[in-house]
């Protein structure tokens, strides 16, 4: 409330200065006699709302590339190697890996993890990963999909 007599704000006093009872400040309270102090009305707290702890669903329609071996990996693998004129075992050593993993991967018994799959991509010059855009709920067929941490980083680069 400010005061009645000089309009400064702050505390204010009820005062009866010559005679009047107002609503003064402490300085201009002197020019008469404190009646009793006004007390400053307390602010009314802000309603503050306590932010709801409802977590928000994860967005659902996001798009997420992800990275799928071709179904025909064990074709591709096979042919680029033969285009190298390579034997499993040569192919084996050129990778560091083990002939009986050409092997099975060129007969589809192994689906090669991403990065081998990649391995193989570089070496033979063959597409064997394939990215896909998927929505989040779309329910894709997981052991199909082989996607470490580390692909994923590599993505989203
Ligand atoms: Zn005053």
């Amino acid at each position: 409330m400010p005061c009645e007599m000089c309009g400064a704000q702050g505390n204010t006093f009820k005062a009866n200065i010559e005679g009047a009872e107002l609503v003064v400040c402490q300085g201009c309270a002197k020019y008469g006699k404190i009646i009793s102090r006004v007390r400053a009305p307390v602010k009314e707290k802000k309603s503050v709302r306590r932010q709801e702890s409802v977590t928000k669903p994860i967005e659902k329609l996001r798009n997420e590339i992800i990275q799928v071996i071709a179904d025909d990996f064990s074709d591709k693998i096979k042919k680029g190697r033969e285009k190298l004129g390579l034997k499993q075992k040569e192919l084996a050593l050129k990778l560091a890996e083990k002939e009986s993993l050409i092997h099975n991967v060129e007969s589809g018994k192994f689906i090669p993890s991403i990065n081998l799959a990649r391995k193989f991509e570089r070496f033979l010059k063959v597409k064997i990963v394939e990215q896909h855009e998927e929505t989040r709920d779309k329910k894709y067929n997981a052991s199909k999909v082989a996607l470490t941490i580390g692909d994923m980083l590599t993505i989203k680069k």
